[in-house]
């Protein structure tokens, strides 16, 4: 439930597309975030300029992609999607970027993951909307520099500390996306319920929110299982009742903890005694990817305030111990 889109079928990326806001009216919650986006957005369309590139970073379904489809529309501009694990060499990358019409967005989700090299391609292209290209090979190799159309590098990535200096200094905007509070995700869920032609009690879907780690994503798809949970064992009207007994069934326990949420703090307390513990040796403990446990569990465990990271690695804090049902130790501070 927590992860990313991949393991979406056809019919749940169509309500998925269905459900993503098209405009800033739509987009709720990152006041500040969009107040300073839609004065640049306006800005740039009143001086017929590209917008500024922008990075955003935050953990994963917070709205980095939506607000990029966001700002593509604001800005009447077209908008191409890629990725930095998929540009694998600086012919991908050129191939996108010269066909790029005047203002258009170009979208790179995990940018902190561009390969080096076509790290450094992107460079002059940010900069000066110039890269060089190569003719021929062998002997009669040489490179032509080619102008570009000028246009909006987005940037999304779960991990800002991971970007180098030089990639980081040629985003002018540079936005960080917060985890939602109950209330914005209440009002979330009663937009997407309504969208699904799904009748929700106001009770119901505060359940569904302050159970969905602060990420819509995880509200959307949480309100899905729940719908189905209502069509099949009520009237299709999703009241508290059936979203708590569908919550539970999901394994999404009362903080909106879920299964790996709970599985990372009992193998800190119980196979670590509570830590200080390496992130790599709980990552193999629990049977997952150091990388996904840092960007995925780990900011919403240190944000709610069950883990804390400390030099010497991660400790358990008063608060998991008792949201495990166990007696925190003395020494541990709450
Ligand atoms: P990210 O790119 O940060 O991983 P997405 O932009 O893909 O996140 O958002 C995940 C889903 O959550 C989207 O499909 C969208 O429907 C929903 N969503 C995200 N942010 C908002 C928001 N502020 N308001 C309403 N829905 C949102």
């Amino acid at each position: 439930l927590t992860g990313s889109d991949a393991h979406m079928s056809p019919a749940e990326k169509e309500i998925d597309k269905a459900l993503r806001p098209l405009d800033f009216s739509d987009f709720t919650g990152q006041e500040k975030v969009v107040e300073n986006l839609k004065i640049f957005v306006e800005a740039a369309r009143r001086r017929g300029e590209a917008l500024d590139h922008v990075l955003l970073h935050g953990p994963p379904g917070l709205g980095k992609t939506t607000l990029s489809h966001i700002i593509a529309n604001s800005l009447n501009s077209n908008i191409k999607i890629t990725s930095g694990p998929v540009l694998d060499k600086p012919s991908d990358l050129a191939g996108l970027l010269t066909n790029l019409e005047q203002n258009d967005v170009l979208f790179i989700d995990e940018i902190h993951r561009l390969n080096p090299i076509v790290e450094e391609y992107l460079y002059s292209a940010m900069e000066d909307y110039k890269i060089d290209i190569m003719l021929d090979s062998g002997p009669n190799a040489r490179t032509v520099q080619i102008g570009l159309n000028p246009f909006t590098l987005i940037g999304a990535t779960t991990r800002s500390g991971l970007l180098t200096a030089p990639l980081r200094a040629r985003f002018g905007i540079n936005s960080r996306l917060e985890y939602y509070d109950s209330a914005l995700l209440t009002s979330i869920v009663k937009r997407s319920s309504e969208i699904l032609g799904s009748p929700i009690h106001e009770d119901a879907a505060f359940e569904i929110a302050r159970r969905s780690r602060g990420t819509p994503r995880i509200a959307n798809n949480l309100l899905r299982r729940t719908r189905d949970f209502a069509q099949v064992k009520g009237d299709g009207t999703i009241t508290v009742e059936i979203a708590k007994f569908a919550l539970n069934a999901l394994d999404v326990d009362q903080n909106g903890l879920d299964e790996m949420d709970i599985r990372i703090l009992t193998t800190i307390i119980e196979k670590f005694k509570g830590g200080p513990v390496g992130l790599s040796t709980i990552a193999t403990a629990c049977g997952d990817e150091a990388e996904t446990i840092e960007e995925v569990y780990e900011p919403f465990l240190i944000q709610e305030g069950y883990i804390m990271r400390t030099s010497r690695g991660r400790e358990a804090t008063a608060a998991a111990y008792r949201h495990l049902g166990k007696i925190p130790p003395q020494q541990i501070g709450t």
